[in-house]
């Protein structure tokens, strides 16, 4: 069976919170419930010249790694909204391989089977079919900006390539099933 998580590059996320609000945004979770957190260790000093000071971005057990978006072939909505381009969605073969490519890095496999097991979160809003407005932000490449370089292979970087991001417009309303 092949088995899929996120990879976290936590040494570069901005602990922005946009996976949080998207994922709750996207599951129309209620107040207190959350597919994934941003959990915080620190600042505290390691010496004199240094602090520890993490953001780690952490799936909960609501998180079923958006079944409905990965099986028509899209990212999870927390991996498509995350501007410092910090989570990776994939096989956790494939996952795994990226370890060697960098230190601080995580990576979780949430507990899908679990979910799955005992049924799907299904919130009273979407329950009662009520309507959410939902503004969607399309995340492609290109090649205009040189920023994120840090976290590619130089082998990938000729050219300036590099992560960025184009904002489209959508701003369909969304009525939940
Ligand atoms: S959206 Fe990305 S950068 Fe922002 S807190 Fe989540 S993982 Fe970190
Ligand atoms: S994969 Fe989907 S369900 Fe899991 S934390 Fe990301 S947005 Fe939430």
């Amino acid at each position: 069976m092949t088995v899929y998580g996120l990879l976290v590059d936590y040494e570069y996320c901005t602990g922005c919170q946009s996976c949080e609000l998207f994922c709750k945004e996207e599951h129309d979770l209620p107040v207190g419930k959350w597919g994934i957190r941003v959990l915080q260790d620190g600042p505290w000093e390691i010496d004199s010249k240094q602090y520890n000071w993490n953001k780690i971005p952490v799936p909960t057990d609501l998180c079923d790694l958006c079944e409905t978006r990965t099986k028509v072939g899209k990212v999870p909505i927390c991996v498509h909204h995350c501007l410092a381009d910090v989570l990776v969605y994939g096989t956790v073969e494939e996952l795994a391989r990226r370890f060697e490519e960098k230190p601080k890095q995580a990576l979780f496999v949430p507990q899908y089977k679990p979910v799955e097991a005992r049924g799907a979160f299904v919130s009273a809003n979407r329950a009662a079919g009520k309507v959410t407005s939902f503004k969607a932000v399309e995340v492609e490449a290109n090649t205009d900006f040189d920023i994120a370089g840090h976290r590619r292979p130089d082998d990938e970087l000729e050219d300036g390539m590099a992560a960025s991001v184009i904002l489209t417009e959508d701003l369909k309303t969304r009525k939940d099933d």
